[in-house]
C-alpha cells in the first residue's frame, strides 16, 4: 500500500489513478527503436522502451522488450526485462560512451561468455 502523491490517501501501487482525487499516480513514457536497416533478421522487430516514474523506488524502472510484427497491425513481445534506475543510468552510459563502462561491472552469473561477445 502507497500513498497518492496528491492527497496523501493509501492507494494499492499497481493503480496508474487515485481512486480518491484522481491524480496519475504511476507516469510512462514509451519510444519505439528501430532494427539496423541493414540485417534482414531484425527487419519486422522493434525495441520498446518503457520509462515508469513514481513515488516507490520498484515503481521507477525502464522496461526493455523486443517486439516483432504479426499480421493485422499486431504485435508480439519476444522478451523484456525491467532494469532498475541505477542500471539504466548505466546502459545510458554504455550507449553514450561507446562501451567504455563496459568493464565496471562483472556480467551476471552464467552470462560472462555470452555477454563478452
Ligand atoms: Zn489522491
Amino acid at each position: 500500500m502507497a500513498e497518492c502523491s496528491a492527497c496523501g490517501r493509501p492507494r494499492e501501487t499497481v493503480w496508474r489513478y487515485c481512486p480518491w482525487c484522481g491524480t496519475a499516480q504511476r507516469v510512462k513514457l514509451v519510444d519505439f527503436f528501430r532494427p539496423h536497416p541493414l540485417l534482414e533478421s531484425d527487419r519486422a522487430k522493434a525495441l520498446r522502451v518503457s520509462r515508469y516514474f513514481g513515488d516507490a523506488e520498484d515503481e521507477r524502472q525502464v522496461r526493455l522488450s523486443i517486439w516483432h510484427e504479426l499480421e493485422g497491425d499486431r504485435a508480439q513481445a519476444d522478451a523484456a526485462i525491467s532494469l532498475d534506475v541505477g542500471e539504466a543510468a548505466r546502459l545510458a552510459g554504455f550507449l553514450a560512451n561507446g562501451g567504455d563502462t563496459a568493464a565496471e561491472r562483472p556480467p551476471p552469473a552464467g552470462l560472462g561468455s555470452s555477454a563478452a561477445g
